[in-house]
């Protein structure tokens, strides 16, 4: 029988070129985007699966269709494994990504026009933490507090201060880009004094709280965790939302049938896969690793002058001020640095003064180059080369070169599921 990947070349050439395409970019690149990863071989195999195949509306038990015999039980191993991992006591392993995965818990635990409590986005926040621009930041009045103006750390005093101003009935901590631990138990504090819920969108470092690296929001006695499953959990592109048993039912009503129809059976299978991985000791290998990488990069960029947010990382990510260390904007680096095959994004860092699509650094993060077995030997010559490529803009010959030593090194470390 010939493979799924023979007949796409041969019955659609146009797309199956744009695979190939990027499968080369993925193997010959270095993934420094914190948000991204490569998920396991396993995971690829049940996303072209015939799990994509059902439709099974409800949840395991409690369907609108028949023939849920194996959706049911991958459905259970999933939330099981889930809850064991992030030791809680409810999973929703239904949400499509993860910005429903966070409407969902809006929508489920609030009334329209409620007061939320979250990070500021120019200072890390997410975009689903009530953007103006987000049809949430519409929905909910979003206060936002915002990280030192010195240190580039958040700051207890103002969250205290705004939750006793604003009265949220939602306290929200998480981040897409900064680069410490939070202290949950001065947030379940402050929740606590007036009467709101405490959730933590933990998308991010998901991984490293399964990993034990990080401190896990539910021994603080949080409410709800949700966590996208596809960044440093290296699972497939989905979301979930974990929280204790008395808010099981709202959450669940909330995801289906409040805000989705039919679940993506072929993700939530991935998902109880990935929940297996974590659960094994080597996750926890990877977790440490990813933390020790970002140590090792952000000391090595620190060492050649680089400037960094918060002077260091305590995650899996480093926020790097490019403007006030080399003068060039986020944008121009991104640019320089895909040139050489260096994948990062750019990012605003606090008080930015210039706009998103121009801010004033990068993001660097470790999660996939760990996942492709590099270790910090590879993150200091990564950061020399980020650095020397940085220092020299006007340099296109150093770029050819230092393009050759990147593709000789991605060389020796293959991309999973892609040998
Ligand atoms: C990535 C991310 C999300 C949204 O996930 P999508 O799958 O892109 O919708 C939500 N919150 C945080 C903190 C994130 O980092």
């Amino acid at each position: 029988m010939r493979s799924c990947r023979d007949l796409l070349q041969s019955n659609d050439p146009e797309v199956f070129e744009t695979l190939a395409g990027e499968e080369n970019r993925q193997r010959l690149g270095v993934e420094l985007i914190p948000s991204e990863n490569y998920t396991y071989p396993e995971v690829l195999a049940v996303l072209g699966s015939v799990f994509t195949n059902k439709y099974s509306e409800g949840y395991p038990g409690r369907r609108y269709y028949g023939g849920q015999e194996f959706t049911d039980r991958v459905e259970n191993l999933a939330r099981e494994r889930a809850c064991e991992v992030f030791k809680c006591e409810h999973a929703n392993v239904q949400p499509l990504s993860g910005s429903p995965m966070n409407q969902a818990v809006y929508l489920g635990l609030l009334e329209p026009g409620d007061t939320i409590l979250a990070m500021d986005l120019s200072h890390g926040g997410h975009l689903t933490h009530g953007a103006p621009v987000s049809h949430m930041g519409r929905l909910f009045n979003f206060v936002r507090y915002k990280t030192d103006a010195s240190e580039g750390a958040i700051d207890a005093g103002e969250v205290r201060a705004l939750a006793r101003e604003h009265k949220p009935k939602l306290v929200l901590c998480g981040y897409t880009s900064y680069p410490r631990d939070l202290d949950y138990a001065a947030f379940k504090a402050v929740a606590d004094e007036v009467g709101a819920f405490t959730m933590c969108d933990a998308s991010h470092y998901a991984g490293l709280v399964a990993g034990g690296v990080m401190r896990n929001p539910f021994d603080y006695g949080f409410d709800v965790v949700t966590t996208t499953s596809h960044k440093s959990l290296r699972g497939p592109r989905g979301g979930m939302v974990l929280c204790r048993k008395d808010l099981a039912a709202r959450i669940d009503k909330s995801v289906f049938p409040g805000l989705q129809g039919g679940p993506h059976m072929n993700v939530i299978a991935g998902i109880a896969i990935t929940m297996g991985k974590a659960l094994a000791p080597e996750f926890r290998d990877y977790a440490r690793q990813v933390l020790l990488n970002a140590k090792a990069f952000a000391a090595a960029l620190m060492a050649d002058g680089a400037q960094l947010v918060t002077g260091g990382t305590d995650n899996h990510m480093l926020v790097m001020n490019t403007s006030k260390s080399f003068g060039l904007d986020g944008k121009v680096a991104e640019e320089l640095l895909d040139e050489v095959g260096i994948t990062t994004n750019k990012q605003i860092v606090p008080d930015d003064p210039n706009p998103p699509l121009r801010p004033s650094g990068i993001r660097i993060g470790t999660p996939a180059a760990t996942t492709r077995g590099m270790k910090e030997s590879e993150m200091e010559r990564l950061a020399g080369w980020i650095v020397d490529v940085l220092r020299h803009p006007d340099d296109a010959g150093r770029r050819v070169a230092i393009r050759r030593e990147v593709e000789e090194m991605c060389g020796r470390f293959p991309v999973p599921g892609l040998e």
